[in-house]
């Protein structure tokens, strides 16, 4: 029943994306399923995905960075910042354990709704050093105090752990700032953007900024050693270049109790 379901899920986005001047089929392998056949259902990214797990090409950029840089997932624990979705489905099957949450507005941070934990990133309720890698698909550019949500990853990661995630990258050298959260209140800088979210709705997520290349100086300045904007090419073949960012906490950060 629940696959039913989810196969006419799946069916009906193919039918309320397709755009028949776009519509193209090639056979490739996803970073997070193997072999497989990626339609392209429309211009947009997310119109183009592999049929069998249904990762769009960002997934697929996450993924492949995630094979490539951090390796085997079967010895780790992995904290991913979502709670469904072709990515947390792939996590969930090659990781030894997933943590995974989402941000609900009246759900107190730790507690759980419908199974799934609540997290704010700017204030997680895990241990210091508990996972070894994180995962965010899209969901910076939403928090407030995205420096306080980096501090707050690097603090969870074990020593050598690694956050590998996307955020909207523009070309510009600098991030800039649409929205504030001063003194409790919201000051909009910019015209407000709003993205869609699958427990939100439709344009119910403000964009509080438009990250841009100094985003690897945000993660440098929450302390991660490493940091840099991975091109993840083309990943279905399709034209669309996936680039997922990446940073590393040092391996050798010595411990407060221990200097
Ligand atoms: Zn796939």
């Amino acid at each position: 029943m629940a696959s039913d379901l989810r196969l006419g899920q799946k069916l009906r986005f193919v039918v309320d994306s397709l755009d028949w001047r776009e519509l193209r089929a090639r056979v490739g392998g996803c970073p997070l399923c193997g072999p497989t056949l990626f339609l392209k259902l429309q211009r947009d990214q997310l119109g183009t995905r592999c049929v069998r797990c249904g990762a769009s090409p960002i997934a697929m950029g996450i993924a492949a960075v995630v094979r490539e840089r951090f390796g085997d997932l079967s010895q780790s624990r992995v904290y991913e910042a979502s709670s469904r979705g072709p990515l947390f489905d792939f996590l969930r099957r090659e990781a030894r354990e997933l943590v995974y949450s989402d941000f609900f507005d009246d759900v107190q941070p730790g507690q759980e709704r419908g199974g799934v934990r609540c997290e704010d990133l700017q204030a997680l309720t895990f241990d210091d050093e508990s996972f070894d890698l994180c995962t965010s698909t899209e969901v910076f550019e939403h928090v407030p105090d995205d420096r306080r949500g980096f501090r707050e990853l690097h603090r969870v990661l074990r020593p050598g752990g690694q956050l590998i995630f996307t955020v909207p990258l523009s070309d510009s050298e600098e991030t800039l700032e649409r929205a504030l959260v001063e003194e409790g209140g919201l000051r909009h800088i910019h015209p407000p953007n709003y993205h869609d979210d699958l427990i939100r709705g439709s344009g119910k997520v403000l964009v509080f900024r438009d990250y841009g290349r100094d985003i690897v100086q945000r993660l440098r300045a929450a302390g991660f050693t490493l940091a840099e904007i991975v091109d993840a090419g083309d990943p279905s073949g399709m034209g669309h270049r996936a680039q997922v960012v990446t940073a590393r906490k040092s391996s050798t950060s010595p411990h407060p109790s221990c200097t």
